[in-house]
């Protein structure tokens, strides 16, 4: 294979890349953009081991050992990844995505190693001459955002299952003093050895730099409440594009450059939008002390207990049956309670009587991006149905009812009204403006931000309490 079908079939998995994350951007086209991204990486991991068969053969070294371990990783990582995909439940995407992330980190380690140890073998310098500065750099960077990414990833996956005992697997931050002044000059230290490193290419500044980078992806993470996790997940998975794509420089690998600035730049904008729709500071959530084990501590048990309007799923679904406009709030408790199939039927049986039925979803409803669109997907709802806040907000005032389900912070009016509030500023949808509303949970406790919630005591809505399935299901039965 000459190296202009390798350079154009690089192309054309990067192609896919794109129309992978252009598709994955809307509900409508996810499938086909996940079809884009699993064709692109079987291109370039194909292409990539036609380019190694081609060079070991130049050198005339013999690749049976080498093919043989290849295929055993591909098939058994495949494998595993296809077990654990299939097995995964929605909720516990965020976990899974950070597992990922932290072998992608640690990938990145390695093939520093594999490189700096043996240059020549990769190209970078003939044999006995040592590596260009401009490389060291490269190995450099790559290696420490890739250390940085593994153990971070590590520290996360364990607040996010919260199943693990081990301290720093404990969803509440663990914070002590001058955390930010250490942090700051092990990172003065790390990249004190990185420029030791990439002046003299010795072992040993290289080994301390990466030791140094273990140890600041563990500390960066800590203080980070278990809540705040997905926003650093989405951070560590930016890492870990840019740690691929300095790798990619190294080893002077377009596929990877390419991929991993992809990973890089879109893990960054995800970042971004999901810390602007909380209204929280990037540095606000790296420097924690927000959101503890499960999220922020439910006050509303603990505050004064002030009256509220209860009612039954039958009374919820009278209103409902007699509305002629109606819109849902899906939020983090829809997901808990795996309700989504049963609210397809509910809404399925309210446009079967002629009403107007439309779903209203918050940008950081749930607890991953997109967690609502996903949920609402896998019951097949139409997505003709689903409005973004900025689309449905202005129709609130109209609307005869809206039902809110297991969502509590995306329809707070604090953020609007309070601004001492840990939300204000934050956009909601607005709820509070319609005729009616109907809000269904467990109880009156807080939310994720850990608020009450003025929404619940308005004159105008009804609250039923109980779990989102079984609430839902007994409105099914009533409106029949
Ligand atoms: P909230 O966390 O504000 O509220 C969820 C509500 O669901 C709770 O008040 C809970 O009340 C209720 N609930 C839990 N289980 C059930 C159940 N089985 N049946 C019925 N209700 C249930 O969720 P929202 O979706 O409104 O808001 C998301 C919050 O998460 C925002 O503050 C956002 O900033 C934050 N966040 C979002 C991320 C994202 O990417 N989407 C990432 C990180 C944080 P009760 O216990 O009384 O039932």
């Amino acid at each position: 294979m000459s190296m202009s079908v390798v350079t154009l079939l690089y192309l054309i998995a990067s192609v896919c890349f794109i129309q992978a994350l252009k598709g994955l951007s809307n509900p409508k086209t996810a499938r086909i953009g996940n079809t884009f991204g699993m064709v692109g990486m079987a291109i370039a991991i194909l292409t990539t081991i036609a380019l190694i068969v081609k060079q070991a053969s130049a050198l005339g070294s013999d690749l049976s050992l080498g093919l043989g371990l290849l295929f055993a990783a591909l098939v058994v990582g495949g494998a595993i990844g296809a077990y654990v995909a299939a097995k995964v439940e929605m909720t516990k995407m965020p976990e899974l995505v950070a597992a990922m992330h932290s072998l992608i980190g640690l990938a990145a380690v390695c093939i520093a190693y594999a490189v700096v140890s043996e240059p020549s073998a990769f190209g970078l310098a003939p044999l006995g001459e040592p590596i260009p500065v401009g490389n060291r750099v490269e190995l450099f960077i790559g290696t420490f955002v890739g250390a940085i990414t593994f153990s971070g990833s590590v520290i996360a996956f364990g607040k996010l299952s919260g199943k693990y005992q081990f301290r720093l697997f404990k969803g509440a931050p663990v914070v002590y003093r001058g955390q930010h002044m250490i942090n700051l000059l092990l990172a003065l230290a790390m990249l004190g050895f990185g420029i030791i490193f990439m002046l003299t290419q010795a072992w040993l500044p290289f080994v301390i730099m990466t030791a140094i980078a273990f140890a600041l992806g563990v500390l960066i993470i800590i203080p980070i409440g278990g809540a705040d996790m997905p926003v650093v997940v989405s951070m560590l998975n930016s890492y870990s594009g840019w740690a691929a794509a300095g790798i990619g420089f190294s080893l002077n690998n377009p596929m990877l450059i390419i991929a991993g600035s992809l990973v890089g730049s879109s893990g960054a904008i995800l970042s971004y939008i999901m810390c602007r729709a909380m209204n929280r500071s990037f540095f606000n959530v790296l420097l924690g002390g927000f959101g503890n084990e499960g999220g922020a501590a439910a006050t509303g048990g603990a505050q004064e207990q002030r009256p509220v309007k209860s009612g039954s799923a039958d009374d919820a679904a009278f209103m409902l049956g007699n509305a002629e406009t109606v819109v849902i709030v899906p939020g983090y408790g829809l997901a808990v309670a795996r309700a989504q199939h049963a609210l397809k039927e509910l809404t399925d049986k309210l446009i079967e009587k002629g009403i107007d039925v439309k779903y209203a979803i918050h940008p950081v409803a749930g607890r991953m991006p997109g967690h609502m669109n996903v949920l609402l997907a896998e019951a097949e709802v139409d997505y003709e149905l689903v409005h973004e806040m900025e689309d449905i907000n202005g129709e609130f005032q109209q609307t005869d009812v809206v039902l809110v389900l297991g969502a509590n912070d995306v329809v707070n009016p604090a953020a609007k009204t309070d601004p001492k509030s840990v939300i204000a500023g934050m956009p909601i949808l607005e709820a509070y403006r319609a005729k009616t509303i109907i809000v269904n949970k467990r109880s009156m406790a807080a939310g994720y931000a850990g608020l009450d919630n003025e929404l619940f005591y308005m004159d105008k809505t009804m609250m039923v309490f109980g779990d989102a399935k079984k609430v839902i299901e007994d409105m099914v039965k009533a409106v029949e």
